[in-house]
């Protein structure tokens, strides 16, 4: 199996050698190196883009010179890609972007919308914060978005709100529906992304059991990523996905 999303030092994962003996260690056969890139030009955001290490854009040519030692050193394939933040409006930067960086493949992902992000560390309760269901509909009219901007070839964690204790099963069946019906029709694959296995003892993923069946009954491919940032966590989610991919009869797609 190949992982495709994986981070490094060049954002906010681990440093290469202990990153790709750990992902051999877990039997992959190949990674790709997905890592952050923000080309916000929202001010507050873009204050933030060096403090969170996502100015991969300033950068990108020094890690494909690194991969290129690497993939002589390492026994396992090395896929020099790239997680792009997607933010409605940004499309034509983005586009220029990813033409000018050649990767062997492009992430992109909603991990905030307006001021806030959709991570853990938000709390929905302060009084500052927006009202969640809203927050969760504007997050999924983002992915739907992003799926139609046909930017990408993989679409990255499609349900990250659900990760979110304050924001799980927030979303409306239209949201669903119109999520299925853009992936249906675009070229962009999501993934099975396992960054939440193993969490609580339970495998769990994104797409939630309920959006993926729905997304396989339309006949949607996907593409498989850990988002391990860091070694440890390479064994458990690969023997997650592994048995994930097993149990539906998966055929991974491979965005290379
Ligand atoms: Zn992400
Ligand atoms: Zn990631």
């Amino acid at each position: 199996m190949h992982d495709f999303h994986a981070h490094s030092t060049y954002s906010d994962g681990s440093a290469f050698r202990p990153m790709l003996e750990a992902a051999v260690e877990a039997g992959l056969e190949g990674v790709g190196f997905a890592d952050h890139c923000s080309l916000t030009t929202d001010p507050g955001w873009r204050r933030q883009r060096d403090r969170f290490a996502r100015h991969f854009d300033l950068t990108y040519e020094r890690r494909r010179a690194a991969l290129e030692q690497l993939r002589e050193e390492y026994d396992i394939a090395i896929y020099d890609a790239v997680e792009v933040d997607y933010e409605p409006g940004l499309e034509d930067d983005i586009r220029s972007f990813l033409a000018e960086g050649e990767f062997d493949y492009a992430l992109g992902s909603v991990h905030y919308v307006g001021d806030h992000v959709a991570f853990a560390s938000e709390d929905f309760s302060s009084p500052d914060a927006p009202e969640p269901a809203a927050f969760v509909a504007d997050y999924y009219d983002a992915v739907i978005r992003l799926v139609e901007s046909e930017l990408f070839d993989v679409a990255a964690h499609v349900d990250l709100v659900e990760a979110h204790p304050q924001l799980a099963g927030l979303r409306s069946d239209e949201h669903v529906e119109r999520l299925v019906d853009a992936l249906a029709e675009s070229r962009t694959v999501p993934e099975v992304n396992a960054k939440r296995a193993k969490r609580d003892g339970k495998p769990d993923f994104h797409p939630s059991d309920d959006l993926f069946d729905a997304l396989v009954e339309r006949g949607v491919r996907f593409t498989v990523g850990t988002d391990t940032h860091r070694p440890e966590e390479f064994a458990g989610r690969t023997e997650s996905l592994r048995a994930f991919v097993d149990e539906r009869g998966l055929d991974p797609v491979s965005p290379v």
